[in-house]
């Protein structure tokens, strides 16, 4: 029943091109076509499947809504309830569009719908399910539609009756010297219906709570802090009302090793003081799962910085990537030995302001402005 991912159908990955889908979509089309499978029902359903998917992905704008919602981003209203099936979806869609029109608002006059809450949802993915983009399936402790009642609140068999107190009008009138006030029936808050035969599943609520599992698309290259709406999949409505919408509201779990700074990722790499000095090489591993090889020249200072173009975070609805950059620290040693002291003391007497430009420069800088002070 579950609805099959598009890049699936096609048997593309996420970041093809428009050619890569054209080509995709002719193979599969050609492989399920009606005339090719007389009377076959699975290549049927294969084949409208394929062209929905093919329809949706060479639209950009629905591309880009399809990465970024997957399948709810066409749905409205949709109820995850299993069977109850696009006509209630319809249904609900349908009058929410008619008290938008005849601003009927709220919809808790008359009938008593009323809409269901948001919920949200906290989503906590590593860098890497980022990097590759994923589906995930989650649980959602929510209320549904009563399916007993089909979302009244009357016992089946029996319907709400209309309310004896204001008559079904859902307001009662009061004269008061020269005005008539008008206020909100306490009978039936509103509804203009009371349900004098609850329905035993829901209590007459409407609504039932149940654990239901949503497949959330996250496209490759997803920001920290991304807010997903999944129209529909929030609460239930009460008594038929439209369901409020779900919010996914995702976060990055940092990493150990890399920082993000939106598609170029940072890493820090403590290299020694020889290596720095005279140039050497490392292996740093990427986030794609993969090692890349750093060369450091002859006299690195600490700081530098090194881009490993290509190799940071997907750039969202291109084929492109960000950049890694790699910047090293020079360690300090520590815990030297006798005969390491010796070494680096006789290497202190040898050395001169040509080895260490930068400290030189600087200490001659401090010699003229204490001169200055003086004059
Ligand atoms: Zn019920
Ligand atoms: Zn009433």
């Amino acid at each position: 029943m579950a609805k099959r991912d598009f890049y699936e159908v096609l048997g593309v990955s996420r970041d093809a091109d428009e050619k890569a889908l054209k080509s995709a979509y002719r193979k599969m089309a050609m492989k399920y076509h009606p005339d090719r499978n007389p009377g076959d029902a699975e290549a049927e359903a294969s084949f409208k499947e394929v062209n929905e998917a093919y329809d949706t992905l060479k639209d950009d704008q629905k591309r880009a809504a399809y990465d970024r919602f997957g399948h709810a981003a066409f749905e409205n209203g949709g109820f995850g309830g299993g069977g109850a099936g696009h006509g209630a979806d319809f249904h609900s869609t349908m009058s929410d569009i008619f008290e938008e029109f005849f601003g009927m608002g709220g919809g808790r006059r008359g009938s008593g719908r009323e809409r269901g809450a948001d919920l949200r949802y906290n989503l906590e993915i590593t860098l890497e399910e980022a990097f590759s983009g994923k589906t995930v399936e989650i649980e959602v402790p929510t209320s549904v539609t009563c399916e007993t009642c089909s979302g009244s609140g009357a016992k089946p068999g029996s319907s709400p009756t209309a309310c004896r107190t204001c008559g079904g009008a859902g307001r009662v009138r009061a004269a008061q010297g020269f005005f008539t006030l008008e206020r909100t029936c306490p009978s039936c808050q509103g509804r203009g219906q009371v349900i004098s035969d609850p329905c035993t599943s829901c209590g007459g609520a409407g609504r039932t709570t149940q654990e239901r599992t949503l497949s959330v698309n996250i496209p490759a290259g997803i920001e920290d802090g991304t807010r997903i709406r999944l129209a529909g999949e929030g609460e239930a409505g009460l008594r038929g009302g439209p369901a409020g919408d779900l919010y996914i509201f995702l976060s990055l779990k940092p990493h150990d090793l890399f920082q993000r700074d939106g598609a170029d990722l940072y890493c820090r790499v403590p290299i020694s003081m020889t290596t720095a000095t005279l140039g050497g090489q490392f292996d740093v591993p990427t986030v794609d799962g993969s090692t890349s090889r750093v060369k450091v020249p002859e006299g690195t200072q600490a700081g530098k910085q090194f881009r490993l173009r290509g190799k940071g975070m997907p750039i969202m609805r291109s084929s492109q990537h960000g950049d890694m950059y790699i910047q090293v620290t020079v360690e300090t040693p520590t815990n030297l030995t006798k005969r390491q002291r010796e070494l680096l003391a006789e290497f202190e007497q040898e050395s001169s302001g040509e080895n260490h430009p930068e400290s030189a420069g600087f200490f001659s800088k401090v010699k003229d402005f204490i001169d200055n002070l003086g004059a």
